[in-house]
């Protein structure tokens, strides 16, 4: 299986070609199709598997096949991360195959001042890309919202459990639209991971790789 046969849009094949990538690694083939209907993913894979691209491929497929209006402090789409590193390699990741779409991508993570992600979110996000607790603290004062999600997408579950972030995770998962389409990624599913997907996901297509 290639590449051209998920019938992406074609500024996603063309970011792909530019990535020399052709053919879709097994979470990547496994998950894609699905996703692109809009059916809700239980994906348990590590790093390293392409996972990545697994969720950016579908979200950025749907976000840039129609002209959308960046809206101050409202994004469409969130992808929550535990780590800052991690945040910045999946904002990382958006830009290389959203090159040819005009979406912005907004990054929003702790340790660092504020100010400029509220400016950043402010001039508009298509996709925010945050870590929970930084995300909260913006959601509280104000400067973001997530009554326009569209997409929630979360990256390793398991290490944000045991970072303690499940408190912090409940809040926002509370403010997220009914109507959305998720995606929850694990590298490893044990019953507490389980419970949280449940709570998140209708009907899950369910990818191990
Ligand atoms: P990830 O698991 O998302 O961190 O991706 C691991 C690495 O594989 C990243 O450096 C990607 O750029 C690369 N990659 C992802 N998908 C493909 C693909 N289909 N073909 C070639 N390289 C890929």
């Amino acid at each position: 299986k290639t590449f051209s046969e998920l019938k992406l849009i074609a500024p996603l094949e063309r970011a792909l070609k530019d990535q020399n990538y052709e053919i879709p690694t097994p979470i990547q083939a496994q998950t894609i199709p699905h996703a692109l209907e809009g059916k809700d993913i239980l994906g348990c894979a590590q790093t390293g598997t392409g996972k990545t691209a697994a969720f950016a491929l579908p979200l950025l497929d749907f976000l840039g096949g129609e002209k959308r209006i960046a809206q101050p402090g409202r994004p469409q789409a969130l992808v929550l991360a535990p780590t800052r590193e991690l945040a910045i390699q999946i904002g990382d990741s958006m830009r290389v195959y959203g090159k040819h779409l005009k979406l912005r991508t907004v990054l929003v993570f702790g340790g660092v001042n504020q100010n400029s992600q509220v400016r950043e979110m402010q001039r508009g996000a298509h996709i925010l890309v945050a870590t929970p607790g930084r995300l909260l603290d913006l959601m509280e004062q104000g400067h973001i919202n997530l009554g326009e999600l569209e997409v929630f997408i979360l990256d390793e579950a398991d290490r944000m459990l045991d970072m303690g972030f499940l408190p912090d995770l409940k809040r926002i998962i509370a403010k997220l639209p009914d109507d959305r389409q998720s995606m929850f990624f694990s590298a490893t599913m044990p019953p507490k991971i389980v419970d949280l997907a449940n709570q998140l996901l209708f009907n899950p297509i369910s990818v191990n790789v």
